[in-house]
């Protein structure tokens, strides 16, 4: 799949760059040890910082653990694989209450806690819509229209019930994705794995979801590059950052393009086409899958009712749009301080 190429690209490149740019570093009083895997399409790269001294064969081996952890969380989560959870909600939840794991039950909640607050801008029942494009497998297109108007009344996250652990649609035709939510999920458990390992400082990075965990051995020390939206090998800006979560969601992330005009993988619910009104929404919150679900949510909104979310809930965000040949940029908070823009040409 085409899109899938170019995230891989971007991804390897975004690596490479930030190796770079940390290289520097290399000669201070800590080592990096470092891992990547590919899972959920997606480059993952797991960063530990650790005393010179520590033994590297132990941490490699701590690290092949959080990774494992993550691909359990992928097949739980994943629409597509035929034995997940999702998929036996899919299947069923429109003809019976589907009873679900503790895990799966605290995922929702999150998915339709961000449900809620945007209005229905993340709507967890967008899946219906995301099959229709063909997102998630090889056969993408643009629907016509008529068929995307069919199926707008099925998305609806207020017509899926949760309750004592089991989940019901109230309509036929009904679907979850927890695409949204997956990877900063994905993230979290990987954190807490190497937290429960005794590691203090570590990167955690799964295409535009991150997390860190800092102690006095790298606080103040590292930053968070905010990806160009038009240029793969460049940067919009970067912010301080020793410990926490960000996410960013992009246009450029995943898409195909079809007659010169490019469609990507995040849906405003309200039309079924992809969203328009951003190019990119960062945010920074306490953990990834709060993070990864508000960063959807945000795009979606666009940048005015996107900021005015953020406000509302006290989190730290930047919302990208472009006009003519300049990227502008609104941020939520006070994180118009924290945020230094490097490049915000569009050429
Ligand atoms: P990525 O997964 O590329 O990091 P996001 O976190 O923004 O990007 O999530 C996009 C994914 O969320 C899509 O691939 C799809 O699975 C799902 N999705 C798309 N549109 C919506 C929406 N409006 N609400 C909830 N989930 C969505
Ligand atoms: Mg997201």
């Amino acid at each position: 799949m085409r899109g899938r190429v170019f995230e891989t690209l971007s991804c390897l490149l975004h690596f490479a760059l930030a190796s770079c740019q940390s290289a520097g570093k290399q000669d201070a009083d800590f080592a990096i040890i470092s891992g990547q895997r590919i899972l959920m399409d997606t480059l993952i790269s797991i960063d530990v910082y650790v005393a010179k001294e520590d033994s590297s064969a132990v941490v490699h081996r701590d690290i092949a653990k959080a990774f494992d952890a993550m691909s359990r969380i992928d097949s739980l989560m994943s629409s597509y694989s035929a034995n997940s959870e999702v998929a036996e909600i899919n299947r069923r939840a429109e003809q019976e209450p589907v009873a679900i794991s503790a895990f799966t039950d605290s995922v929702l909640q999150t998915a339709l806690w961000a449900s809620e607050i945007s209005d229905g801008a993340f709507d967890v029942t967008v899946a219906p819509i995301l099959q229709l494009w063909g997102f998630g497998t090889e056969k993408l297109g643009v629907p016509d229209e008529k068929s995307i108007k069919a199926l707008l009344s099925v998305i609806d996250y207020r017509l899926m019930s949760r309750s004592s652990g089991a989940v019901r649609f109230q309509k036929e035709g009904m679907a979850i994705d927890l695409g949204g939510v997956a990877k900063g999920l994905a993230v979290d458990v990987a954190i807490q794995t190497l937290q429960a390992d005794g590691y203090r400082d570590v990167k955690v990075k799964a295409g535009g979801d991150m997390r860190m965990l800092a102690s006095s051995l790298t606080a103040g020390r590292r930053y968070i590059w905010i990806q160009h939206p038009r240029a793969n090998d460049k940067f919009f800006g970067k912010f301080r950052l020793d410990s926490g979560a960000v996410s960013t969601s992009g246009d450029y992330e995943r898409f195909f393009e079809q007659d010169g005009v490019r469609y990507h993988h995040i849906i405003d619910p309200e039309t079924g086409y992809p969203s328009r009104k951003s190019v990119s929404a960062t945010v920074l919150a306490k953990d990834s899958r709060t993070a990864d679900a508000l960063s959807t949510a945000l795009f979606v909104l666009g940048p005015e009712r996107g900021v005015a979310l953020a406000d509302s809930l006290g989190v730290d965000a930047v919302i990208l749009s472009i006009v003519g040949d300049k990227i502008l940029w609104q941020t939520a908070r006070g994180f118009g301080e924290r945020l230094e823009v490097i490049d915000d040409v569009v050429k």
